[in-house]
């Protein structure tokens, strides 16, 4: 087992794959230039925080909220144009009573409301329209 192994398993199918601390450290160091939006595939708006200091230091404030979004979304993205499955379970929250429950889409995060006795069934995300199996 030499360092080459460990490396191409370090590697491996995430190359193309983005990291939310990688993200965060842009934001920090050139979040002003725009550089984390362009690491999320974001060009145009990456272009406007260029020319605007981050929208005058406000849009780069507010992106502290939006990383990981961001990375999800573009990891996403980059899933579904290499032909990756989609990662591990969707995770799962109980809402109110029993009558419905939020799932959270695997792809893009986005919570969508399901029948509480929907387990099994498919439901289109609202926003990606990844196709998801309700978990138990
Ligand atoms: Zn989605």
């Amino acid at each position: 087992m030499g360092r080459a192994g460990g490396l191409a398993e370090a590697c491996g199918e995430d190359q193309a794959v983005r990291s939310i601390g990688v993200a965060y450290v842009l934001w920090i160091l050139l979040g002003l230039n725009g550089v984390h939006r362009f690491y999320c595939g974001r060009i145009g708006t990456g272009l406007l925080w260029l020319f605007t200091a981050g929208l005058f230091g406000i849009g780069w404030l507010v992106d502290a909220f939006l990383v990981p979004g961001m990375v999800r979304e573009a990891n996403a993205a980059a899933r579904a144009e290499y032909g990756y499955p989609p990662p591990a379970p969707a995770r799962v929250g109980v809402v109110g009573a029993s009558a419905s429950r939020v799932i959270y889409c695997t792809q893009c995060g986005s919570p969508m409301q399901v029948p509480a006795n929907a387990v099994g069934t498919q439901y289109a995300c609202p926003r990606c329209r990844t196709v998801l199996e309700v978990p138990a």
